[in-house]
């Protein structure tokens, strides 16, 4: 593929320093049919996921890309726990999985109130250990990216797993379609994606979400859900939070990047729809983009809250 160009759109003048002057987007790598769920490890090594190539991938500086783990069972999000292991989303298991210290896979979490969970995407880790993550059904309703089946639970809804105790209950009921989440900095407001517009014209969902909600997190409930940015062109369908809170969002065009208050601060195009998209690298600057076939990066100035 040939170098793509860097395209920035300056929307707020916020947005300028969190940039590097002269940095440039670079593609890493192409070969994949629908990238996901990158997570940066602190030996350097970005793993992400090709859900419909039923497999993770694995780029390192210097090194040719690959094959991580396959089949992955169609893993999407993926997210670092405090013990430095990974924790991913497992379409094709239907659960919340873990990889050991010793290099094996662990389910952790594939029911709610009896009933297995849809098919978990994305995914986070709070301070205190919990894990939390949204359940749409995409990895039942899309062949490709799932070993098919029925949903069991009545709704698709974001969960907080406790992982010492199994302790697993729903925060936010009754969005139609959650997608990518991230808590701010303080983990006082979590967003939560809802791109219930991908199958608007085929089946499901009436409503053609393409937004991002803001909830305050108060007492361990999520209350006061409103509107925090509608992402368009595309859809949010990861994202990550910086240090100083503002959200680093996939779309269609590019990462748009909202400011707390609201505001879209602007845009840096990217020549394939984003999946989603983590902060890495050795000073934590380095964002890394995983859209449609590629991985992409880019230098910028500033750190991600968490991995
Ligand atoms: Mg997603």
């Amino acid at each position: 593929m040939d170098a793509p160009e860097t395209r920035i759109e300056i929307a707020d003048e916020r947005l300028i320093p969190l940039l590097r002057e002269g940095a440039v987007l670079e593609c890493l790598w192409t070969g994949a049919t629908w990238c996901e769920g990158p997570v940066y490890l602190p030996d350097g090594r970005l793993v992400w996921s090709d859900i419909p190539g039923n497999r993770l991938l694995v780029w390192q500086e210097g090194e040719a890309v690959r094959e991580y783990l396959e089949p992955s069972h169609f893993q999407n999000g993926h997210v670092l726990d405090a013990g430095g292991r990974i924790v991913g989303c497992s379409h094709g298991e239907r659960a919340i999985v873990r990889q050991e210290h010793d290099g094996s896979w662990k389910v952790l979490v594939g029911e709610y109130q009896g009933k297995r969970l849809n098919s978990p995407n994305d995914v986070v880790v709070a301070k205190g250990g919990s894990i939390w993550f949204t359940d749409p059904p995409y990895g039942l309703i899309q062949p490709h990216e799932g070993y098919g089946g029925t949903q069991e639970q009545p709704g698709q809804e974001v969960y907080r797993f406790d992982p010492d105790t199994g302790d697993i209950r729903v925060l936010v009921r009754g969005m139609i379609c959650p997608n990518g989440l991230a808590f701010s900095p303080d983990e006082t407001v979590l967003y939560v994606g809802d791109t219930a517009g991908t199958h608007t014209g085929e089946r499901y969902w009436p409503e053609a979400h393409h937004h991002i909600m803001a909830y305050d997190l108060v007492n361990g409930e999520a209350t006061n859900a409103r509107l925090f940015a509608e992402v368009s062109p595309g859809f949010p369908d990861g994202f990550r939070v910086d240090v100083y809170g503002n959200v680093w969002t996939s779309s269609g065009s590019g990462v748009q990047v909202y400011a707390p208050d609201r505001t879209r601060l602007g845009e840096i195009s990217v020549p394939e729809v984003i999946g989603n998209l983590t902060f890495g690298g050795p000073n934590g600057t380095t964002l890394f983009i995983v859209a449609s076939s590629s991985l992409y990066r880019m230098e910028v100035n500033v750190r991600g809250a968490t991995a």
